[in-house]
């Protein structure tokens, strides 16, 4: 059921992870979804990121921010059963990736935020972004008593943020519309999609477009393009009519040949503007200010245990903190070793009011 991804001509964010170079290309860094084959969802209203009036201080001897290093970004589908097949992934191993990622500092922030530059994380804490694709049922099940499944995706972090409050409720659901009536609803319950749909917005969770039919995106007419990216916007209206749909996520990882058509377009009197565009795999991304950051061609990690999966790359992070991203706790502020400064998008912070700071050792070299 896996399909590999089309490698080929993709723009590769810079990754200096050593382990990571050429080999890659060649993995089957399977993914993409095609356990269901449908429409999309989207989600949050998220106002960009406004002048601020004074830098927070911050003290570099407890903590050592590297605001230009990367991200995980880990993809789920199917969140069930007891071992690892295809796109399933074992109950059991979500709670424990949950803890793991809790222990090693890591703390999950909104997509939509994230692109946008805000990065929301405690000082001294990584940031990491949580997906699920396809709207399966395993990840948002209400039980016959209407209660939200505890061994759910949503019912686990829900337990998870409860048991450790400094854990927030952010991931995103890239999830199928019923745009197609011979596809199942988003998360397989029809009765309840509504509700969920609004749940998700309330608790913080992001809601984003994956199309309506699920197709590989590369072998399809512009016109069919537009109405599959529209069709997903279209299908979480009926939802949620005032939601912004404004992340996507290609089927497979396959992108369009026309490439401008992720970012926006209009059909059947649908119009959209994405802010991202997700691929299906591989590696994690560069700080939103990083000159290497792609916003409309971000690289995912397929949850698992194999080469360039989840646990792979989050073990390649720890034998190299110097690749992790750790937040100064300011949103509106950049932190970063003067070491990694040319590394930065001077120009895009600018544009964006984010304030810059640099550092040596435990002086600060520059704020502004
Ligand atoms: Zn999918």
């Amino acid at each position: 059921m896996l399909d590999k991804l089309q490698l080929k001509d993709r723009v590769l964010p810079r990754v200096r992870i050593a382990a990571a170079a050429a080999a890659v290309l060649t993995v089957a860094a399977a993914s993409g979804c095609s356990l269901l084959h449908r429409g999309e969802v989207k989600a949050a209203v998220i106002p960009p990121v406004q002048h601020v009036a004074a830098i927070q201080p911050l003290d570099l001897t407890k903590v050592q921010p590297n605001e230009a290093g990367t991200i995980p970004v880990i993809m789920y589908h199917d969140i069930k059963g007891t071992k690892i097949h295809g796109l399933q992934y074992p109950i059991a191993m979500f709670k424990q990736d949950l803890q793991w990622l809790y222990d090693h500092n890591y703390r999950p922030i909104s997509l939509t935020e994230f692109v946008q530059g805000k990065i929301d994380c405690p000082a001294g804490k990584s940031p990491v972004i949580l997906t699920f694709d396809d709207g399966l049922k395993s990840q948002f099940n209400f039980t016959n008593d209407g209660k939200i499944d505890p061994d759910c995706a949503v019912g686990i972090m829900d337990a998870f943020h409860a048991a450790h409050p400094d854990w927030s409720t952010r991931a995103t659901f890239f999830v199928l519309t019923d745009e197609d009536p011979t596809k199942p609803p988003p998360f397989y319950q029809k009765a309840f999609a509504q509700g969920k749909l609004e749940y998700l917005v309330k608790e913080g969770y992001d809601i984003g477009n994956h199309t309506v039919h699920h197709p590989r995106m590369n072998k399809l007419s512009d016109d069919r393009v537009l109405a599959e990216i529209a069709g997903g916007v279209d299908g979480i209206h009926k939802y949620l009519p005032d939601y912004d749909v404004n992340t996507l996520a290609l089927p497979y990882g396959y992108f369009p040949k026309n490439r401008k058509l992720v970012v926006q377009g209009e059909s059947g009197g649908v119009k959209y503007h994405n802010i991202c565009a997700m691929a299906a795999a591989w590696r994690p991304v560069p700080s939103p200010m990083d000159k290497a950051f792609t916003p409309y061609h971000l690289e995912r990690i397929q949850a698992g245990v194999a080469e360039h999966e989840s646990a792979w790359w989050l073990n390649e992070l720890e034998k190299d903190k110097s690749q992790k991203f750790v937040s100064d706790g300011d949103p509106n502020t950049y932190t970063i070793n003067a070491m990694a400064s040319g590394q930065l998008d001077k120009s895009r912070l600018q544009s964006m009011h984010f304030h810059l700071r640099t550092y040596n050792g435990t002086q600060l070299v520059a704020s502004k």
